[in-house]
């Protein structure tokens, strides 16, 4: 059976609490990573947020200061990495750290070269934990929260899916959050403008904040014609059925 390349993507909220490293929902993350490798079914690259609150965990900057964020990000990627190093290794797995500034999706040669570490590390059974280098581009500190780049990822490491693993179960008609009549839209195979637009004004009931940098990166995939998975961080029994046992339960799937 030929290797299904996947990148999932972790944000901030699903692996901080009260301002911590969530220990517990990280190992569950590694060990979902470790069942995909099982049989080399999967090729898994990883894109995890993370970095400003490991970074907290260790000096108690205020983190409204962007200066601030970044010298989190820089104190915490390192205590980030020993974290999933420890964890991958209980599976015997290797993992490695690749840190990307923004702007390498707008050269062709970045991206080759880019390409061709991730490649080699994937070929040789490595996880590649893909970040945005924080201290020196500040894409993901001010939007976006990683979003944007594992659709770039995805994209150009020619993954077929992404898998986004978020503080929220699925994409929604409108906010479920403040709606308790929300419904689940289980498939989407196509966004609107108005969807893609961030509005935070309170009319737009569709689509606000963090959704709205997700619906732009499923609009990336559909538009190269790849696939995304949005299903929660916090319990991860629908990305289990959905990648394990080829079963759509919970989530949403954008594509056709
Ligand atoms: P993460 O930190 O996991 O990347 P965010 O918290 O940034 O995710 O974004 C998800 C949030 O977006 C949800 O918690 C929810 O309150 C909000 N949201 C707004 N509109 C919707 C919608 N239509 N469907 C789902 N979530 C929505």
């Amino acid at each position: 059976m030929p290797l299904k390349r996947i990148v999932i993507k972790v944000g901030s909220h699903v692996l901080t609490q009260e301002g911590s490293i969530a220990k517990k929902r990280m190992l569950a993350l590694v060990a979902l990573i470790a069942k995909l490798k099982e049989d080399n079914a999967y090729e898994v690259i990883l894109v995890s947020s993370g970095a400003v609150a490991a970074g907290y965990t260790q000096l108690r900057l205020d983190r409204k200061s962007l200066g601030n964020r970044q010298a989190l990000a820089a104190i915490g990627q390192p205590f980030l990495l020993k974290m999933y190093q420890e964890k991958f290794a209980t599976f015997d797995i290797l993992c490695s750290q690749v840190l990307f500034s923004a702007d390498v999706f707008e050269s062709e040669l970045h991206v080759a070269h880019a390409k061709r570490a991730i490649d080699t590390l994937l070929a040789n059974k490595v996880v590649p934990i893909i970040n945005e280098n924080d201290t020196v581009s500040i894409e993901e500190l001010v939007f976006g929260d990683n979003d944007r780049l594992s659709a770039h990822v995805a994209h150009h490491f020619d993954a077929s899916l992404l898998v986004i693993l978020s503080d929220i179960d699925a994409f929604y008609d409108k906010d479920p959050n403040q709606y308790k009549d929300a419904t689940r839209r289980a498939i989407v195979t196509h966004l609107s403008q108005e969807e893609l637009e961030a509005d935070p004004s309170p009319n737009n009931t569709f689509a606000t904040g963090g959704i709205v940098t997700k619906l732009q990166s499923a609009d990336f995939m559909m538009r190269h014609n790849r696939k995304m998975f949005l299903a929660s961080g916090f319990d991860l029994k629908d990305v289990y059925a959905y990648l394990i046992d080829g079963r759509h339960q919970g989530g949403t799937f954008f594509g056709t």
